[in-house]
């Protein structure tokens, strides 16, 4: 009998043993403090460069403050390109993402997760509770769950699952759980069905929009080469990097909807939230903490003062 336990604690410590370094390869860091008055910011996206689009510049702003911003990519990007594809294309991506971060002042990670292929699995969910939980997360940044792109709904559905999940500690018990459930927020985007995008928090990111664009313009194999090739106008990229770089600028800077411009005059005010031409928004999501107002401000320390 006692042999019997005693083989069954190999078995065991073996197989955890097996499962470390997967769960060590998913994050850089151990958990992040939040002692230091500094916040903890996690954004997911399905592919290297959604995290960018959405939340780019607000990362900007949040890292000249000294706040801890990680941006992951769920999925490795390893399918989407015309002529490139597999372990090439992730490392490609890899180190695409890994030069954006390092533009703006962010940790990127990216989870070794077939692109294309994205399905809300126990093993993903955990990936990200994990992520959350390294972190130390005040505010978790994701996808809504509607969207032409299965990995991106996938990504969106993944997170809502992991929504709760962090606290509880014999969920990826190898990760401890936190105490204080995060506040969820959702990405900006333009579906209307079953509801549209509505925008509960909208930051103006005008003076960091040259930064946002020097972080796409780092991922080169999806703005100049795939993203206008599946749109059918590879044609129309310039070929030298700043005339490019220019075009992504007109191309990508993009335009507050009338739906962000209503939260910018709330948020700023009539005066300065009419003049502001390029802002990110996000939606509160109803799983995790719901903050109030005060928590708001806490959470998007750039906001102007109430008057
Ligand atoms: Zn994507």
């Amino acid at each position: 009998m006692k042999r019997l336990v005693t083989y069954a604690i190999v078995l065991l410590s073996a197989l955890h043993a097996a499962a470390a370094p997967r769960a060590a390869r998913e994050s850089q860091r151990t958990q992040a403090p939040s002692t230091d008055g500094k916040l903890n910011i996690i954004a997911f996206g399905a592919h290297p460069d959604d995290c960018d689009q959405r939340a780019g510049g607000t990362a900007a702003k949040y890292a000249a403050l000294g706040h801890r911003v990680r941006f992951v990519a769920v999925t490795n990007g390893d399918a989407g390109h015309q002529t490139e594809g597999g372990g090439a294309l992730a490392a490609r991506r890899r180190a695409e993402a890994q030069e954006a971060g390092r533009r703006i002042g962010v940790e990127y990670v990216v989870l070794d997760n077939h692109d294309g292929e994205l399905v809300p699995s126990v093993d993903v969910r955990n990936q990200i509770i994990r992520q959350i939980r390294q972190w130390n997360a005040d505010l978790v940044l994701a996808p809504r769950p509607n969207d032409y792109h299965p990995d991106h709904r996938y990504t969106g559905v993944l997170v809502q699952d992991a929504a709760y999940m962090v606290v509880v500690p014999n969920i990826t018990p190898d990760t401890p759980a936190l105490r204080k459930n995060p506040v969820f927020m959702y990405f900006q985007d333009g579906f209307q069905r079953p509801n549209p995008f509505t925008p509960d928090v909208a930051i103006a990111i005008d003076d960091v929009i040259e930064k946002k664009m020097d972080m796409l313009d780092a991922h080169v194999s999806q703005f100049y080469e795939w993203l206008p090739w599946v749109a059918g106008s590879l044609d129309t990229v310039p070929k030298g990097t700043a005339e490019r770089k220019q075009w992504l600028r007109q191309t990508r800077a993009g335009q507050p909807t009338p739906a962000v411009r209503s939260a910018l005059l709330k948020w700023y005010g009539a005066a300065k939230g009419k003049e502001i031409r390029h802002a990110e928004a996000f939606e509160i999501c109803e799983y995790g903490t719901r903050p109030d107002e005060a928590l708001l401000r806490k959470l998007f320390p750039f906001l102007p003062r109430p008057e």
